[in-house]
């Protein structure tokens, strides 16, 4: 992938421009409590607030906005543990264009029946032993469908971009930015913004403890294929990095950090009892870093993206309770 291949933050601003007046422009909270506990002052984008509870919506629409008639005619496809399904079935929904769905068979409750309640078609595999990409592909070859991937399309990380421009337009320029990260969809974009509004920021990428491809990615200089980890953190257990986004990362963040399954379930506590939002672990991973940092993050204005907020009820009383 050379420099003039990959996107720009002119995508991103042009992916702004599709989303206004669709996507929420969702609030930046702080928190007192937090400012105290980290000696920092800290600013949380709060995708959990978007629409269909995660920032998949941004970079969904801004790829089926730019589809042409025939590929609307013939409707899209996309392969996702989640959010990503649930982001095209609404926006294809939006754009009157018919969506099929390849999502694992033990995908999280709420996000199959929400992801099936926007008139998706979804299509069940087995996460473990079974390669969703192929079945993606072939189900596009077979049936003309356009095959939208959840991270390594330029479209998709242009507008999973735009949430980041909104925190520094309303935030202002910050030293520190902690971002989820699974495929790098959100963080490619992120930086792209970054690099482009605070190019002085320090960004950090988050991933779950068990599965740091990313993190071995980066420091490697190669993009890292591991086995799916397993993890509480249901949005970010990708297997590797894409094209795409890899070659923003490697140039534009600075580091990539874990988190612990337990460092999630603190931070997934902290925002319901003290800050009264739901997170779902995934979106946590941002928070749980900067926490475990906090010294490093004394006197510095610090950014973090919650990335969203689909969790099961159920599943989030067990977590928060201990008993799962
Ligand atoms: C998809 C998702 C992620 C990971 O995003 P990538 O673009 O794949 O890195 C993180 N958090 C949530 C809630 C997600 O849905």
């Amino acid at each position: 992938m050379t420099p003039s291949q990959l996107p720009a933050y002119a995508d991103v601003e042009a992916a702004a421009s599709r989303i206004a007046g669709i996507a929420h422009r969702t609030p930046v909270l702080t928190s007192r409590t937090l400012n105290d506990m980290t000696g920092a002052e800290v600013f949380i984008k709060c995708e959990n607030l978007q629409r269909m509870g995660a920032f998949k919506f941004r970079g969904a629409f801004n790829a089926l906005s730019r589809f042409s008639p025939e590929q609307r005619k013939a409707g899209v496809v996309a392969f996702s543990s989640g959010n990503h399904a649930q982001g095209i079935a609404l926006c294809a929904k939006l754009l009157g264009i018919p969506a099929t769905i390849v999502m694992p068979h033990d995908a999280p409750a709420a996000k199959v029946a929400a992801t099936k309640g926007y008139g998706a078609k979804v299509i069940g595999y087995d996460r473990y032993t079974e390669d969703r990409e192929a079945i993606g592909k072939r189900l596009a070859d077979e049936n003309g469908l356009t095959l939208i991937p959840p991270y390594d399309h330029p479209d998709i990380l242009a507008g999973q971009g735009t949430a980041a421009k909104e925190l520094f337009e309303d935030a202002g320029a910050l030293d520190y930015l902690f971002v989820p990260l699974g495929g790098g969809g959100l963080l490619s974009g992120t930086a792209l913004s970054t690099r482009a509004l605070a190019p002085q920021c320090v960004l950090y990428g988050v991933e779950p403890e068990a599965g740091n491809d990313g993190q071995q990615s980066f420091r490697s200089g190669g993009i890292v294929h591991i086995d799916t980890p397993k993890t509480i953190a249901d949005g970010a257990q990708t297997q590797h990095l894409g094209n795409y986004t890899f070659a923003i990362i490697k140039r534009d963040v600075n580091d990539i950090l874990t988190a612990s399954d337990a460092d999630l379930v603190n931070a997934m506590k902290f925002f319901a009892s003290r800050m009264k939002i739901l997170v779902e672990p995934t979106g946590c991973l941002g928070l749980a870093a900067a926490l475990n940092m906090k010294d490093a993050l004394k006197g510095k204005r610090v950014g973090v993206i919650i990335s969203g907020g689909n969790i099961d009820l159920d599943r989030f009383c067990s977590l928060v309770t201990g008993e799962a």
